[in-house]
């Protein structure tokens, strides 16, 4: 038989939505944390034979995965980590109107709504909008949520905020739950486009060996639609 070049996503109707927002010098990082910076070591402008650039910043910009080694002396820096947790099946749930941190409830009543399914990743969207400048007062994730989904089997929770613990933290509780139960972390998803629902999760880690976090392209692909939205679900059972 003769091979087919096709396009895979067109054949299936799945769609690509970027959940990472941009990285450039304007990109906000934690106070006191080193700022994305560049500059071109070399330069097809001054007739160089390739432009190269170099880059200072905190692995913990734009769309990131924290390691364990991020909050835990002796902790798996990123590149050592398990790379199934942050590629497969996940749920996005809107948090939008809940006050503090990500809790359980919000997350009960989405997987209710949408028939009972609930899958080894969590996408929560605390942000309406995602901000531009940095935000004091972003949602972290509560350990009691984060405990309650590894015992049911949950592998991986993302959120768009800076952090799973506000930022006046010193004990960091949400990072340590999460470590606790071998939960992998996703912090500065850019949700403005993505709707509730279920979606395939693609946001590897870059493989350094000794950092405790690197940067992701994440990105959500969308199910076939009897997964991806509540009204098809509904058709198909009726
Ligand atoms: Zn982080």
């Amino acid at each position: 038989m003769v091979p087919r070049i096709g396009r895979h996503t067109g054949d299936s109707g799945a769609r690509l939505i970027d959940i990472s927002p941009p990285i450039s010098e304007s990109t906000p990082v934690w106070p006191g944390d080193t700022a994305f910076t560049r500059a071109v070591t070399s330069d097809l402008g001054d007739s160089d034979a390739v432009t190269i650039n170099r880059i200072t910043t905190t692995p913990h910009i734009g769309a990131h995965a924290d390691a364990p080694a991020h909050t835990r002396i002796g902790g798996a820096p990123i590149g050592s980590v398990p790379l199934e947790p942050y590629l497969g099946e996940a749920l996005v749930v809107d948090m939008t109107g809940v006050d503090g941190a990500a809790c359980i409830r919000p997350v009960e009543e989405t997987v209710e709504r949408l028939g009972g399914h609930l899958p080894q990743r969590l996408i929560l969207r605390t942000y309406p909008k995602y901000p531009r400048e940095w935000d004091n007062d972003f949602a972290g994730v509560s350990p009691e949520l984060t405990h309650w989904f590894a015992d049911r089997g949950g592998v991986l929770i993302g959120i768009d905020g800076a952090s799973f613990d506000p930022m006046d933290s010193k004990t960091m509780d949400g990072h340590h739950a999460a470590s606790d139960r071998g939960v992998a972390i996703l912090e500065g998803l850019c949700l403005d486009e993505v709707d509730e629902g279920y979606y395939e999760l693609i946001a590897l880690p870059l493989k350094f060996l000794d950092l405790d976090a690197s940067p992701v392209r994440a990105v959500l692909r969308t199910l076939p639609s009897s997964l991806s939205t509540p009204t098809h679900a509904g058709e198909e059972s009726s």
